[in-house]
């Protein structure tokens, strides 16, 4: 079904019916004895209990702003509308943010009491805005915080609200968004996570999402233990982005931005598969992602990713039209010179490669390529 039909963005229609603020509800809930990923810490997050994520009843929010070195169907004309979590389900040893996504971990990093709205029903007006990114905005907010911040992405002129390792933080999320939708916001959410998702929660995310963008990490498990601490990953991973393909299904992009100031009706394009899709992939280079599934996928030296794996699992199991990015930046960060198999960067051969493994596996929608040629 197209956004068009189905309603656009998707929040919109279980805002108006009520359903999103019982969603909300039913995903704060949780937090008491928190369940909301794979987890399954069992703390009391409402009690200021942390698990592994180290976040407790409120999200905390690193920075925000338009970001323009996103894949280019979401950057569009007027960026992407990043709003960056601290915290991470995972425990990435090569983690890049490591200082954002683990600040359990980083000395002084640890929760400021004098947050932003500390008290639920606070005005959260006093508090300064972030808009530059990378942002130092650490602060736990509250919902009327967050859903100011929506608000101000969709000022800026942004093309979506792209959240940023949301996988802990959905209930927060709703909780904004059911604020954000009463006072305009119309920009369509996109679900950037690491992939160690629970179908519960996402399930829970079925018509408020438009954009999943999950990592695909990983098809091995003891790999995926050993760099990230998880040990089911893969099986995890993959419900998860079946569950999301479910949803919202294969990446639409439309032929442009919508009017000024971000606002307005869009206009669509599907695209479909085969020659023509091809063509339509050609001549949507600068349009806008709308709805659907991208995947992205960081190659690992030595084919730890395990790219041929992932690549067959999308084709066979999901869509041979999923949009993916087979991503080259690999660079040893973080932890990862005490581990010798990821202690080197990326080769451009092993690159070439993995871009290869993906089109065999029949994939052919490659973020930054047209028929397996790389863009210039
Ligand atoms: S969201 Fe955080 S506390 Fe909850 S299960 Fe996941 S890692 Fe644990």
């Amino acid at each position: 079904m197209s956004p068009a039909r189905a309603g656009w963005p998707a929040y919109l229609a279980l805002h108006r019916s009520g359903e999103l603020e019982g969603r909300a509800a039913r995903a704060r809930d949780r937090l008491s004895q928190c369940d909301l990923c794979p987890r399954e810490c069992g703390v009391d997050r409402l009690a200021g209990e942390l698990g592994v994520c180290c976040t407790g009843e409120f999200a905390r929010v690193e920075g925000a702003g338009p970001h323009f070195g996103e894949e280019a169907p979401l950057v569009g004309r007027g960026g992407s509308g990043t709003i960056f979590f601290a915290g991470c389900n995972l425990a990435c040893v090569f983690c890049q943010n490591h200082t954002i996504s683990q600040p359990c971990d980083a000395p002084g990093a640890r929760p400021r009491t004098e947050v932003a709205g500390r008290q639920a029903g606070t005005p959260a007006t006093s508090a300064p805005v972030e808009t530059s990114h990378p942002g130092s905005l650490r602060w736990e907010v509250t919902a009327e915080r967050l859903a100011a911040m929506m608000l101000e992405l969709q000022d800026l002129g942004c093309e979506n609200v792209n959240l940023v390792s949301p996988s802990h933080v959905v209930p927060q999320i709703l909780a904004a968004l059911v604020l954000a939708a009463e006072r305009g916001l119309r920009l369509p959410l996109v679900y950037n996570t690491g992939g160690y998702d629970s179908l519960e929660t996402l399930r829970l995310l079925d018509g408020v999402v438009d954009i999943y963008m999950p990592d695909m990490k990983y098809a091995d498990d003891r790999v995926a233990e050993r760099l990230s601490g998880i040990p089911d990953y893969v099986e995890r991973n993959r419900e998860a982005v079946v569950e999301m393909y479910r949803q919202v299904g294969d990446l639409e992009i439309g032929s442009g931005r919508r009017g000024s100031g971000g606002r307005g009706a869009p206009t669509w394009a599907t695209l479909p598969s085969g020659s023509d899709g091809r063509r339509a992939a050609r001549d949507s280079v600068c349009g806008v992602a709308r709805r659907g599934l991208l995947v992205r996928h960081l190659v690992l030296p030595g084919g730890l990713a395990g790219t041929a794996s992932v690549a067959r699992f999308l084709a066979d199991e999901v869509s041979r039209d999923t949009y993916i990015n087979v991503m080259d930046q690999y660079h040893p960060a973080h932890q990862a010179a005490g581990y010798p198999e990821i202690s080197r960067v990326l080769t451009s051969a092993e690159h070439r490669e993995a871009v290869r493994d993906a089109l065999s596996a029949g994939l052919w929608r490659l973020d930054g390529q047209v028929d397996g040629v790389t863009r210039p």
